[in-house]
C-alpha cells in the first residue's frame, strides 16, 4: 500500500488481509467490481473462456482507475443453450444465482457498500438482475449494473450490426474483442473454409433490418420465435451471418475505451453521494 488506501493490486485473491483491511478503512467509498462471463462453446475460433477472460481484463481496467477491488467469483455462468456442443460448462441458474448472492454477502459483512456487477454473457443477465435485486434488500448494499454509453457514433454502427446481422455471438463483433484483448488464444486459421451457418425461417431474416418502419414489432416477433438451444439454429455455433475474418480490433479497443471511461464516471460520480440512510445499518455478519 503505497497513498493511504491506494490499491497496488486490484484482485482480491492478489491482496494480503492487511492490504485490503486498509483500502476498506481509508478509501472514502469503496467499490467492489464483480465480473461474470461464462465458458462456452464460441465457435470454430474463439477460446472458450471468451466471455470471462475479456470481462477480467475489462473490469481490472475500471477498477485501476477507480481504486476498486475486482472479483471474479466463478469462471462458468448459465449457458445451458450451449451444451449442444462440447466443451460448454453450465451452472444451473440458481448456482449462479446464489454464487453472486454469497459473493456479496460475505463482502457485505466486511463492510462494503457499493457493489458493480459487469456481465460479459447475454445468458446471465437476468439472473444477474436478480442477484442484484435480492442483495439489495437482503444485505442493504447498493448494488449497480451500469452499462454504457449507447449513443456514441461507434455504440450506434456496433448496435445496428448486432441487429442486422445478429452479431452476437463469435461472429465480428465478439470476434474483435478477443484479437484486442487476448489475440494469442485466436484460432483464425480455423476459418479457413468459413461459412454462414445461421438459419431461421425466410421470413424471419426479414426482419433482421433495423431500417424497417416496423422493426419495434417484427424484432420482437423475432426473438418469440428464436427456439432455445445454440444448435437449434446454427450448426458452426455461431450466430451472426457475417463473417468473423471482417473483424476490425481497432475498432473494439475505440468501443472499449468509451465503455471503461464511461464505468469510471460512473463510479467517481456514484461516490460523491453519501450512503442514503436505508443503507447506513452496520454489516451484518453472513453465515453460508
Ligand atoms: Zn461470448
Amino acid at each position: 500500500m503505497g497513498e493511504k488506501g491506494k490499491l497496488e493490486r486490484v484482485w482480491i485473491q492478489e491482496l494480503t488481509r492487511p492490504a485490503f483491511e486498509g483500502w476498506l478503512e481509508n478509501e472514502p467509498a469503496p467499490v467492489v467490481i464483480i465480473g461474470v462471463g461464462s465458458i462456452e462453446q464460441h465457435g470454430l475460433h474463439l477460446p472458450l473462456g471468451t466471455d470471462s477472460l475479456g470481462v477480467c481484463r475489462f473490469i481490472e481496467e475500471v477498477a485501476r482507475r477507480t481504486n476498486s477491488v475486482c472479483v471474479l467469483p466463478c469462471w462458468p455462468g448459465y449457458s445451458p443453450h450451449h451444451m449442444g456442443f462440447k466443451g460448454t460448462i453450465t451452472f444451473r441458474a440458481e448456482t449462479l444465482l446464489n454464487v453472486l448472492l454469497d459473493t456479496i454477502g460475505s463482502l457485505a459483512a466486511h463492510g462494503i457498500k457499493r457493489f458493480v456487477i459487469i456481465n460479459f454473457h447475454g445468458g446471465n443477465t437476468n439472473i444477474v438482475n436478480l442477484a442484484a435485486q435480492l442483495a439489495r434488500r437482503r444485505f442493504k448494499v447498493m448494488v449497480a449494473t451500469p452499462h454504457g454509453p449507447s449513443q456514441t457514433e461507434l455504440a450506434k454502427k456496433i448496435r445496428y450490426r448486432m441487429q442486422r446481422y445478429f452479431e452476437v455471438h463469435s461472429g465480428p463483433r465478439e470476434t474483435a474483442f478477443a484479437l484486442h484483448y487476448f489475440p494469442e488464444l485466436v484460432e483464425m486459421w480455423r476459418l479457413e473454409d468459413w461459412r454462414n451457418t445461421f438459419k431461421v425461417h425466410p421470413k424471419l431474416m426479414e426482419f433482421m433490418d433495423p431500417e424497417r418502419e416496423d422493426y419495434e414489432l417484427v424484432s420482437q416477433v423475432f426473438m418469440a420465435c428464436l427456439e432455445p438451444d445454440t444448435d437449434d439454429f446454427t450448426s458452426s455455433g455461431q450466430y451472426a451471418i457475417t463473417d468473423p475474418r471482417e473483424a476490425d480490433p481497432e475498432e473494439a479497443a475505440k468501443y472499449i475505451e468509451e465503455q471503461i471511461q464511461f464505468l469510471v464516471d460512473f463510479i467517481n460520480l456514484w461516490k460523491t453521494i453519501p450512503l442514503p440512510p436505508a443503507y447506513r445499518c452496520k454489516p451484518q455478519p453472513f453465515s453460508a
